[in-house]
């Protein structure tokens, strides 16, 4: 699908409140600063290009001439999601309004080979006209701008460039980013997020940051690496190669225990960035989440609301969010 016409900035801006549930014409005009001339003509283009659609007559506050109301057209335009676990690979379809109407997860055997994900991939994902394009979510360390991958954890994955590889095999546009910034995008897609974190313990364990409203990558892509931070001198091994990872130690302890060592962490976490909000997140939270919410320190501290398609999701919004 060729959408470059309508990625401008006014283009994106309009979409975007048309999203946040500016009705009409008038009020996006408003909102957006655009005299009602502009704001018609974007409209018209969105309308064409099947991604916004009329909804009827309303009347603003009940009052006035009644004003055709717009909505996002959710068919107009799809993106699929991936993330690739350690030991799983979950694919969803996600709809313009960032919804899923597909999902699916197959098992990948240990040691898999990029080559495995790709034969993996390759019957989940269509390149059909309306198909922005694939977001695959994976552990760090990645170069985000290059889409190379060499992540903790998995054997024989070093410098693989797993974007280029991905377009080639599948042929659309592909996008990799660590897991937990697709995780953290997911969630402020649904809400507000300023200065937050989400913590994120599955297979691994790691962090994706917003910083100011903005996913935060670093200056090599290499931020959120949250579970290798140092705990314990001489601890455990952890998969990264160094001792007493936060990670490794987490795995080596169980129940309250494992929570106290998250939390220990997190609390240091908190104090050096000054975030408020924590959203904790993966399967191992999920298995006993009380525990772990008694664990966090004093500060906003919830749960996502998302299920295991968190990745995914946030992966497809990493390609759907360039409209908005
Ligand atoms: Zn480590």
């Amino acid at each position: 699908m060729d959408l470059t016409s309508l990625r401008s900035h006014n283009d994106r801006t309009v979409l975007g409140l048309v999203r946040s549930g500016a009705l009409s014409r008038a009020s996006i005009a408003e909102e957006a600063g655009l005299t009602p001339q502009a704001v018609s003509k974007i409209v018209a283009r969105l309308v064409e290009a099947g991604l916004v659609e009329e909804t009827g007559a309303v009347r603003e506050g009940g009052r006035g001439k009644p004003r055709m109301s717009l909505r996002l057209a959710a068919g107009g335009a799809h993106a699929y999601g991936a993330y690739v676990d350690r030991d799983e690979l979950r694919v969803v379809r996600l709809d313009l309004t960032g919804e899923v109407v597909s999902s699916d997860v197959v098992p990948l055997a240990p040691m898999f080979t990029p080559d495995d994900v790709l034969a993996a991939l390759a019957p989940l994902v269509s390149a059909e006209e309306k198909v922005l394009g694939l977001g695959i979510g994976i552990a760090g360390p990645l170069d985000f701008a290059g889409g190379v991958v060499s992540p903790n954890g998995l054997p024989g994955w070093d410098s693989v460039p797993l974007r280029a590889l991905a377009e080639e095999r599948l042929g659309l546009p592909v996008v990799v980013d660590k897991d937990t910034n697709a995780a953290v995008l997911a969630e402020a897609w649904r809400r507000p997020l300023e200065d937050a974190a989400l913590v994120f313990v599955g297979t691994g364990l790691g962090a994706g940051f917003l910083l100011g409203g903005e996913v935060h990558r670093g200056a090599r892509s290499g931020a959120g690496e949250f579970g290798h931070t140092t705990i314990q001198l001489d601890g455990p091994l952890c998969v990264c190669g160094r001792r007493g990872c936060v990670e490794a130690v987490h795995a080596a302890s169980s129940g309250v225990e494992a929570a106290r060592v998250l939390g220990a962490a997190v609390r240091n976490l908190v104090q050096l960035l000054d975030l408020d909000q924590i959203v904790l997140s993966g399967r191992k939270v999920l298995e006993s989440p009380e525990l772990y919410l008694r664990a966090m320190p004093d500060v906003d501290v919830s749960l996502s609301s998302y299920g295991p398609d968190l990745v995914p999701v946030g992966a497809g919004l990493l390609v759907l969010g360039e409209l908005f």
